[in-house]
């Protein structure tokens, strides 16, 4: 894996040398002397244990408790906290403090509201969380997860899938992989027929999920709308992050807006309150005709993943750049991502779609 041409274990021992001698705290002394004004955007999605998560995506979990707080007590340190309504106001000439950063959380995992937020409070850190509106109180998995528990169910040592990629699987062997498969073909293929992707998958990994299950998993994993509220309650930004966590992408620039206009309803209708900015599911980019469905929904900001830093003087409200997290964002790594970004993001490349294949079986009810 390498950012910027860099290889990341070297940039890891880089910046923890770098810190050792002392040097990255000089460089946001400097940075913040010089008001170099660029913006920390950084992305968590789940804090937590990658073991306690049981069947569903480990991937999510990007940071433990103690660790997020001991980064927010650098960012106290070296830099200075902003929220969504002062990057809104960059467009209009807002000047940013030194070493600006923004915290945002993807998705409304459960943990955000009760794990997450006691330790915000106690930093005194405002944070943004990106809510996808289909999924509080509803009783349903995110899809990544519903692969997950899929592949991790599965005794077969083999699964041919035609849908929505053809795809030979091992999960029996390989779980993780045969996850991530699954995935990356559903954020790469246009127009997921996500009944359809189901049903290919109960068929051939024999893996079925029950209503009354998926609702328990569901409510112990994701935010209700009570917890939503009590994070706007407690000083906390709440946006969207699409309706349906589709990958915009995929999607038809109309079925975009769509979709995000219904999030923003929900939300308006939900927390009486300004919806203004969207955290695009999976974080691609928008280009081309594709930036008209945030626009057109009222978006004024949109927030991409693995992106980088975002520079203030070239700053695009539809595309504002953010760092991903990971475990291994710790210490000196953390500094390093604050300072110099990430950008690791490979440009969005759509798989061709699959001619349509003749269901096998009986139909279902
Ligand atoms: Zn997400």
């Amino acid at each position: 894996v390498t950012v910027l041409g860099v290889p990341l274990a070297l940039r890891a021992r880089l910046g923890r040398a770098l810190d050792r001698l002392g040097l990255l705290d000089r460089l946001f002394w400097l940075r913040a002397r010089l008001g170099l004004g660029d913006l920390a955007v950084m992305t968590y999605h789940r804090v937590g244990r990658p073991g306690d998560v049981g069947e569903l995506d480990p991937g999510l979990v990007e940071v433990e408790p103690a660790e997020l707080e001991a980064q927010l007590a650098v960012i106290r340190t070296h830099c200075t906290i902003v929220s969504l309504s002062d990057v809104r106001r960059i467009d209009r000439g807002k000047r940013l403090p030194p070493n600006p950063v923004l915290i945002t959380f993807d998705d409304g995992y459960r943990d955000n509201h009760d794990v997450a937020l006691p330790i915000l409070r106690r930093a005194g850190v405002p944070a943004t969380f990106f809510i996808p509106t289909a999924f509080p109180d509803a009783g349903k998995l995110f899809w990544w997860d519903r692969v997950w528990l899929f592949m991790r169910r599965c005794r077969l040592d083999r699964v041919d899938l035609d849908y929505p990629q053809p795809l030979v699987l091992q999960p029996a062997s390989a779980p993780e992989e045969a996850a991530r498969l699954v995935c990356q073909a559903i954020k790469r293929t246009p127009g997921v027929d996500h009944g359809r992707l189901w049903e290919a998958l109960e068929q051939r990994t024999l893996v079925s999920l029950g209503r009354d299950e998926e609702r328990a998993l569901a409510a112990r994993t994701i935010m209700g709308w009570s917890r939503v509220q009590a994070l706007r309650d407690a000083g906390m930004d709440v946006q969207s992050h699409s309706h349906e966590h589709l990958v915009l992408n995929t999607l038809t620039p109309d079925a975009a807006r769509q979709d995000l206009l219904r999030s923003s309803q929900t939300l308006r209708e939900a927390l009486g309150q300004d919806i203004y900015g969207v955290a695009y599911p999976v974080g691609y980019a928008v280009g081309g005709a594709l930036r008209w469905a945030p626009a057109n929904a009222r978006f004024e900001l949109g927030f991409t993943n693995c992106t980088g830093l975002c520079r203030v003087g070239d700053f695009d409200p539809l595309n504002v750049p953010r760092i991903s997290m990971s475990l291994e964002t710790l210490g000196a790594a953390y500094k390093m991502q604050l300072l110099f970004g990430d950008r690791a993001q490979a440009p969005v490349t759509m798989l061709p779609p699959v001619a349509p294949v003749a269901s096998a079986g009986p139909p279902r009810a």
